[in-house]
C-alpha cells in the first residue's frame, strides 16, 4: 500500500509542480495518471522513486516513509520499484539480453552495468521474461535495430527482472503509433496482473487510460481533481482535468476504433 500524503515539489526554477498531492494506492491496484502537459504527473511518478526529490510531503510505502529514506535505504527500495520510461532509456550499442539484465542492478549507470558479469538465474531470468513479451527471436539483436514497440518491450522485461512489487510507468506509449500503444498496455496490464503488482501509469492518452484501467485520477496544476473509475470519466470529468472544450465534437461514434 503506498500512501501519498500533501506531496510538494518546487524545481528550483521555483516551478511549483506538485501542491500537496493526497493519493492511496492499494496493494494490486493498477491507477492511470491523467491530465493536461505539464499537471505535475511526470514528476509525481518520479518523486515515488525519488528520482526527483519531494520537496515536502510523505510517501508512504507499506508504513516506510521512502521521503527520508538514506541513499543505501533508498537502493535497496528501489530494487522494489520498476520504472518503464517514454522513451524506453534503452542503451543502444547493447544487446536486447544487455539491457535486460542491466535492470537487475536497479539504478547504477547502464555501462557500468553491462560490464559486470550477471549470475545465471539471472540470465534465466531475462530469457524469461523476453519469451514472455515476445522478443524471444531478438535476445542478442542490438537494441537499435528494433522497432518502437520492440523497444518498449525490452523496457518491460527490464523493468521486471528485479520482481518489483510496484511498477512506475511513464507515458510508455508516447513515441508508438496506436495500434502498438494498445499493444503495450495490454501487456504492461497483463504483467501486472501475472506478477500482482502495484502499477501507476502516466497515461496522456485518456481513451487509453479508460480502457486498459479501472481508476483513473485527474491531475490539474499539481492538484489531484479527480479520482474514480474509468466509467465515471464524462465531459464534465474531462472538463474539470483539462478545461472547457467541446469534447462531443471531439469525438465521433463512426470514428471509434473496433
Ligand atoms: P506532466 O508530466 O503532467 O506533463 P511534469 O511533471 O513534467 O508534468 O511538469 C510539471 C511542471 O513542472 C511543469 O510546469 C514543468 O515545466 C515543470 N518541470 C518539470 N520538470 C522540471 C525541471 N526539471 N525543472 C523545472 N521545472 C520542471
Amino acid at each position: 500500500m503506498i500512501e501519498i500524503k500533501n506531496l510538494v515539489k518546487r524545481y528550483p526554477s521555483g516551478q511549483e509542480a506538485l501542491k500537496g498531492v493526497n493519493l492511496t494506492v492499494p496493494d494490486d491496484s493498477v491507477i492511470a495518471l491523467i491530465g493536461p502537459s505539464g499537471a505535475g504527473k511526470s514528476t509525481l511518478i518520479r518523486c515515488i522513486n525519488r528520482l526527483v526529490e519531494p520537496t515536502s510531503g510523505e510517501i508512504l510505502v507499506n508504513g516506510k516513509d521512502i521521503v527520508k529514506l538514506n541513499k543505501k535505504e533508498l537502493r535497496l527500495q528501489r530494487r522494489k520499484i520498476g520504472m518503464i520510461f517514454q522513451e524506453y532509456a534503452l542503451v543502444d550499442r547493447l544487446s536486447v539480453m544487455e539491457n535486460v539484465l542491466s535492470g537487475q542492478l536497479g539504478y547504477v549507470g547502464f555501462w557500468k552495468s553491462a560490464l559486470r558479469k550477471f549470475p545465471k538465474e539471472a540470465i534465466e531470468k531475462a530469457y524469461m521474461l523476453l519469451e514472455r513479451v515476445g522478443l524471444q527471436d531478438y535476445v542478442d539483436s542490438r537494441a537499435d535495430q528494433l522497432s518502437g514497440g520492440q523497444r518498449q518491450r525490452v523496457g518491460i522485461a527490464r523493468a521486471l527482472i528485479q520482481n518489483p512489487e510496484l511498477l512506475l510507468v511513464d507515458e510508455p506509449t508516447a513515441s508508438l503509433d496506436p495500434k502498438t500503444s494498445r499493444q503495450v498496455m495490454r501487456l504492461i496490464l497483463e504483467l501486472v496482473e501475472e506478477n500482482k503488482l502495484s502499477c501507476i501509469i502516466n497515461i496522456h492518452d485518456v481513451q487509453l487510460a479508460k480502457m486498459f484501467c479501472p481508476r483513473v485520477v485527474g491531475l490539474q496544476q499539481g492538484l489531484v481533481v479527480f479520482d474514480g473509475t474509468n466509467d465515471q470519466i464524462d465531459n464534465d470529468v474531462l472538463t474539470t482535468i483539462y478545461g472547457e472544450e467541446d469534447w462531443n465534437l471531439k469525438k465521433k461514434p463512426s470514428e471509434e476504433e473496433e
